[in-house]
């Protein structure tokens, strides 16, 4: 306003004007540019536009095209994840219904899984089964029904060795082989061979010396070890077991053997006869359950026997193991050896154990195992009396042994080198008179070639 107040009327006048003329101008000018543009100009305008809107339109349906391709692959990958999954998932529970079909079936047929349970697809060692049967060696053991150990001494022979185990295998038995070190050495494919076929080693010396166990510790522990050290590198196995040549312990023996000395409860006395037929009977006469069978595996005889005897045994309901699954299943603590010689491993409870339940058994076997292993030690000095008056007795009890044989046999649980023997004591003294009989016999049964 200050301004427009000094400005002269002439300059007012003038700014008008040019006003004016700026308006009026831009009035003209815009009338001006809209006449200049033609029809055409207007079509190829139009048109242009028509098009940037296409282009436009086009763009964005390209966008939105771009976006649903994303969305349509993001959707059908997830689908396809989906159906892997299913599928994985689907698969799994069909493998898992086929084990347990087998499984199922397994427990359905028990005697069949025994059978045929080398060939399958074996459990773990030690698993018990729903009918309480345990895997050991390759097929089950029933721990309540009888069994029988049958051991052969003085091996390996590939022969003999041959004919056993395949007679063993048609009922599932195993047995257990002592062996001398020395044949070892010169047959390992053969030992080789057994322990893969389930049986059991046991160490029998190196040299076989009867006289052995007077020779000093030394001695005694080399002729095992070196036994021993033949068996590992022949089958990758140790022996658990020994078995004293002639049977013959000492004092020495005691010392060096921590491991348990295995005697026997029926002496075959095959190396005497040679005949089949009398070391079948002997045998077929007298065994029970928990009995340790002595005999040779270096006579065809022996072979022979075994034909008949094995399926025989398996016949009368006898399950054949080795003499560790009978400690194992007796439920026997002899580590360490005692310092006693093992005859047999017979039930511990005899009546009682038929009516009771199998867990109540193994319940009773714990029991009476330690009670035994303090009986045992506490008999263990009657045993050297005992060893003397078999000596002075010895031709008398020889002449009478064939008589006595199976009186002995029966009474044979009551043996100080029997672990089981806390539950009978009733004829303690009487068996003792008649199995220290037994036992001289079987000493010098045992071959001593
Ligand atoms: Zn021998």
């Amino acid at each position: 306003m200050a301004d427009k107040r000094k400005l002269g009327s002439g300059e007012k006048k003038f700014r008008d004007r040019s006003q004016n003329y700026k308006s009026s101008r831009n009035v003209h000018s815009n009338i001006k540019r809209k006449r200049v543009l033609t029809e055409e100009e207007k079509r190829i305008l139009m048109r242009r536009r028509a098009r940037r809107k296409r282009q436009a339109e086009q763009k964005k349906a390209r966008i939105i095209f771009a976006l649903a391709l994303v969305f349509c692959l993001f959707v059908v990958f997830q689908v396809f994840a989906m159906a892997f999954r299913f599928i994985e998932k689907s698969r799994k529970a069909q493998k898992e219904e086929s084990v347990t079909v087998v499984e199922s079936s397994v427990e359905s047929s028990p005697a069949e899984s025994t059978e045929e349970s080398t060939e399958e697809e074996s459990p773990s060692e030690g698993e018990t089964n729903a009918e309480g049967m345990v895997f050991s060696g390759g097929r089950y053991i029933d721990p309540s029904k009888p069994m029988v150990a049958l051991t052969f001494d003085d091996g390996p022979d590939v022969q003999v060795d041959g004919v056993l185990m395949d007679e063993l295998e048609k009922v599932n038995g195993r047995a257990t082989f002592f062996v001398v070190g020395q044949r070892v050495e010169k047959f390992p494919e053969d030992i080789k061979n057994t322990v893969e076929r389930g049986h059991e080693i046991g160490n029998h010396s190196y040299d076989h010396d009867i006289h052995l166990s007077s020779k000093g510790q030394d001695y005694i522990r080399n002729e095992f070890d070196k036994t021993d050290d033949a068996v590992e590198k022949a089958a990758g196995v140790r022996p658990a077991l020994v078995r004293l040549p002639g049977g013959n312990i000492s004092n020495d023996v005691k010392a060096v053997v921590k491991k348990p000395l295995i005697f026997w409860s029926i002496d075959t006395e095959d190396w005497r006869s040679r005949d089949a037929v009398k070391t079948q009977n002997s045998i077929l006469s007298q065994v029970k359950d928990g009995d340790i069978v002595l005999m040779h595996a270096l006579y065809l005889s022996t072979a022979q026997a075994c034909k008949t005897v094995i399926p025989e045994l398996h016949a009368r309901g006898y399950q054949l193991v080795t003499v560790s699954e009978l400690i194992h299943f007796r439920g026997q603590n002899v580590q360490g050896g005692n310092g006693v010689q093992y005859k047999n491993f017979p039930p511990i409870e005899t009546a009682a154990a038929e009516s009771s339940t199998a867990s109540s058994v193994s319940e009773t076997v714990k029991e009476t195992s330690v009670q035994s292993s303090l009986q045992s030690v506490k008999e263990s000095s009657k045993s050297s009396e005992t060893k003397k008056e078999t000596k002075s007795t010895k031709t008398a009890s020889k002449s009478t042994e064939s008589k006595s044989n199976t009186e002995a046999t029966k009474e044979s649980g009551n043996i100080v080198e029997n672990p089981g023997i806390a539950t009978e004591s009733k004829t303690a003294e009487k068996s003792t008179k008649e199995s220290a009989g037994n036992i001289a016999g079987a000493i010098d049964a045992e071959d001593p070639q």
